[in-house]
């Protein structure tokens, strides 16, 4: 049974490490390597790790161990390691667990350069992937093979905000032996994969976690062991193919770590409003907080409760041009910028089809429901959510996009 008191806030609140004078914040690494008092022991940490003891910054280091610290504990992890990229952690955690020979079973909705990572690169490498509708079991169970090692969502995919079953993955997954990976990008704290079952958890830091929109990194959470095969320095894709992250935006991403919580909060308020009010009107919105969205109840079942729904939401334009006219006018009216990426304080805003997910085949794309004139926004921090809705809707009457213009779902 799950611990329902588990508030992963709380859990980062209560991570305390301080500099070497008693600075609040710990000092920050501004080394590559490390001494040793003896040739034994440097020979010793060759061998296997010892707390508190740094051999050569792409291996560990401190500031990096913090920042890994506070995450493992966020996610109810055993261990974790932070990288340069979402993508570092991603591509090393699945040359981690597969080797030639190997299959993914893959969520069709996904973001682009996990895709194009599955089915352009690691083939090359000998691992190959189906993809497959996560929302429907049977599909899945039919995918698996006895080769399949990985099982890969994302707890709430990209663009089509569909909510993965983790439970229930978990135990397709587990049934074949294979491993549940699952990308957190998009719901940090609200969902704890590794509480329902998942194996490895990564995330692209880029974006809710650090929230500035200033630095690119990433993270994998999971058990001790597999952190110490990730990062083997005999064999570990991470120690060898090196995604290390700098150690001084490490620093600053465990800075605005501790302030996700509000932010969460004020993007999940801001989005349900913004998604209530298009709703209402008839347009055609995706938003796991709406009641009208498929797997609302699901979300409802498995999130932390406290930090709300996210703050990704997409609107369905009806057309490419429709929704080239509105994100134009929207960002001449200030109600954010037009620009990829997510979970920055102001709202961001693109169309998927046409950037973040062009890598995916335009027969695929349809299949999946990622329609031409989709957009999808990361709601930002905005103090007056009322007065940006009001402009969207001025944007909307003056691009000429009324509800009904497209077929609704
Ligand atoms: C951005 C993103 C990534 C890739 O992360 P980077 O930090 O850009 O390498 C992976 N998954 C999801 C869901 C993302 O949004």
């Amino acid at each position: 049974m799950l611990d329902m008191s588990f508030d992963p806030a709380s859990r980062v609140q209560d991570y305390l490490v301080f500099g070497e004078f008693g600075d609040v914040n710990p000092s920050i690494t501004d080394s590559s390597t490390y001494t040793f008092l003896s040739p034994e022991r440097m020979e010793e940490l060759f061998e296997h790790e010892i707390e508190g003891c740094f051999l050569y910054s792409r291996h560990f280091n401190p500031t990096n161990k913090y920042l890994a610290s506070a995450l493992e504990r966020m996610e109810d992890g055993e261990a974790a390691q932070v990288m340069a990229s979402g993508m570092g952690a991603i591509s090393t955690t699945l040359m981690t667990l597969c080797a030639a020979g190997d299959e993914v079973v893959c969520g069709r909705s996904i973001y682009g350069g996990t895709y194009a990572l599955l089915k352009n690169l690691l083939p090359r490498f000998g691992v190959h992937t189906r993809f497959v509708d996560l929302c429907n079991p049977d599909a899945v169970r039919a995918a698996m093979t006895p080769r399949t090692r990985v099982l890969y969502c994302e707890s709430l995919s990209n663009p089509l905000l569909e909510v993965s079953d983790l439970p229930q993955l978990a135990a397709i997954a587990h049934a074949t032996g294979a491993r549940l990976v699952v990308d957190n990008t998009f719901t940090p704290m609200i969902l704890s994969p590794l509480r329902h079952g998942a194996d490895v958890v990564v995330h692209s830091l880029t974006k809710f976690i650090n929230g500035t929109s200033d630095c690119v990194a990433g993270c994998v959470i999971s058990t001790r062991e597999f952190i110490g095969r990730l990062n083997d320095i005999n064999s570990g894709p991470s120690m060898l193919l090196g995604p290390v992250l700098d150690s001084t935006r490490a620093a600053s991403i465990l800075k605005n770590l501790h302030s996700l919580h509000i932010r969460l909060r004020q993007h999940g308020s801001n989005a349900l409003h913004l998604a209530t009010s298009l709703a209402t009107r008839g347009y055609t919105v995706h938003y796991p907080g709406l009641g009208s969205h498929p797997q609302h109840e699901l979300l409802a079942r498995l999130m932390n409760p406290g930090y709300g729904w996210g703050g990704m939401m997409t609107f369905d334009a009806g057309n490419h041009a429709a929704a080239n006219r509105l994100m134009t006018l929207m960002q001449r009216e200030k109600v954010g910028y037009l620009a990829v990426s997510l979970g920055y304080f102001k709202t961001l805003f693109t169309t998927p089809g046409h950037s973040t997910s062009s890598e995916i085949p335009l027969a695929e794309r349809e299949a999946a429901g990622l329609s031409d004139g989709l957009i999808r926004f990361s709601i930002g921090l905005d103090a007056d959510i009322a007065q940006t809705t009001a402009r969207i809707l001025n944007c909307l009457a003056e691009a000429e996009i009324s509800p009904g213009d497209y077929p609704t779902q």
